[in-house]
């Protein structure tokens, strides 16, 4: 093609009709046809990369003994709820992959298995959401239950969790759509008492309402950035028939509620069954009737089909969680020491020593990090501007009088 002496070759603008005509091979191009190019390239980009997220977000269903192997990487103990979790997992990608591939062949529609988790705090229900959703590389938010307040009431709207969930997700709405929400704190909006209340209760009963329809599965219109409902804002539609919600709860005090069924449960079959209940450790026991009687309305109970417990920690386990774990919190120090080139090396009854305070001040699990910290505070401090020094061995002795320094241990135990 001839080149057109001083016409841009896409619009055909003279030279004196645009700011810039710049030249190539075969003809020109002017500043305004390189904008609108600009624009189409960066469309069709965002595009071509949506298609690229939303294929990332297949993935492949793990069986649940492969969910169970890569969960015991992570959180110790706790089997029963591992394995319950890694069947209702497995069984709710299945459901949506058979949505997906089969139009429903038979009519055999599966149901939706959200999952709700008892156990007291810190025993690693948030722990266990949160690995299974890195294992399925799926986005995940946590939201807490007890700031959730009806519409119109000062506090968050539920939607605000879904919010979370898009952020997780980088706003890719088909991966936010298959992704996991953990609510924790579930216990915290039970209703104050079994009977449904006459008057508006707020903080409870309507909050259960307001969850209910996300468990359920419908389409909800997030506000992107949070935040109140207002009419500039653009939503965004999410739909949540695929999410998978896993409550936690601690329930303080349902122990006594399934202690009551279990006696009146008895009456008539002999002493004998009266005796095998376990008193240690009611938790095991516990059925969705309790978490009615706790409070929990009777639908957000059914939304919640799959119901499992964790048990309490005892010192062995915490002694594990401190060095076991794929990202245990003894490996992580000893990294940040060898950044500095510098060898770390604890003796294990710094360990049991760790345990016992944390133990005794009631910090549970999450008391393990606070003391690590309180004990080695002082040389991570110090140690890296120290270059002479290349190890640093923790004894008993060491960590005591390193401990009995810090605020912690001033703590009171109550
Ligand atoms: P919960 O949600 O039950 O209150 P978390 O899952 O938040 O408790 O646990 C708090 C912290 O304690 C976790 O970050 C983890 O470091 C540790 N932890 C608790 N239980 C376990 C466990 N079974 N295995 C490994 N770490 C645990």
């Amino acid at each position: 093609m001839a080149k057109k002496k001083d016409v841009c070759s896409f619009c055909g603008s003279s030279r004196t009709e645009v700011r810039l005509l710049i030249s190539g091979l075969d003809g020109y191009i002017c500043d305004q046809c390189v904008e609108q190019a600009n624009t189409i390239l960066r469309e069709e980009l965002l595009v071509s990369n949506q298609k690229g997220a939303a294929s990332k977000s297949e993935f492949k269903v793990l069986k649940p003994l492969d969910i169970k192997n890569f969960l015991d990487q992570y959180v110790i103990g706790q089997d029963e709820a591992k394995r319950i979790l890694a069947v209702a997992v497995y069984n709710h990608y299945k459901r949506i992959d058979q949505a997906v591939a089969t139009k429903a062949k038979d009519d055999v529609e599966i149901e939706k298995s959200n999952i709700i988790l008892v156990g007291e705090t810190g025993t690693g229900k948030t722990l266990l959401a949160r690995t299974i959703a890195r294992m399925l590389h799926v986005p995940f938010a946590i939201a807490d239950a007890t700031v959730l307040t009806e519409a119109g009431y000062v506090g968050e709207d539920v939607e605000s969790i879904l919010t979370r969930l898009l952020q997780a997700a980088d706003y890719d709405v088909k991966a936010a759509e298959r992704g996991i929400v953990f609510i924790d704190e579930i216990d915290k909006i039970a209703r104050k008492s079994d009977n449904p209340s006459i008057t508006r209760d707020v903080s409870g009963e309507g909050v259960q309402q307001a969850l209910l329809k996300l468990l359920e599965g419908t389409i909800v219109n997030v506000p992107p950035q949070g935040g109140r409902k207002h009419p500039e804002q653009k939503m965004i539609q999410v739909d949540t028939k695929n999410v998978l919600f896993i409550a936690g709860g601690a329930f303080d005090g349902v122990e006594r509620i399934i202690a009551a069924r279990h006696h009146t449960n008895v009456v008539g079959y002999g002493k004998d069954k009266k005796d095998q209940v376990d008193k240690d450790n009611l938790l095991q026991y516990i059925s969705p009737a309790d978490l009615k009687k706790f409070g929990l309305i009777p639908e957000i109970v059914g939304r919640l089909p799959i119901l499992t417990y964790l048990h309490p920690l005892t010192p062995e386990t915490m002694k594990r969680i401190i060095t076991e774990p794929k990202n245990a919190l003894v490996k992580q120090f000893v990294r940040l020491f060898e950044m500095d080139g510098i060898k770390l090396i604890i003796e294990p009854e710094v360990f049991d020593y760790i345990v016992e305070k944390s133990i005794e001040f009631k910090l549970g699990a999450r008391g393990l990090r606070a003391i690590f910290e309180a004990i080695l505070t002082d040389d991570m401090f110090e140690m890296p501007s120290q270059h002479e020094v290349k190890e640093l061995v923790v004894t008993k002795a060491y960590a005591e009088a390193k401990f009995s320094k810090t605020g912690l241990s001033k703590l009171k135990v109550a």
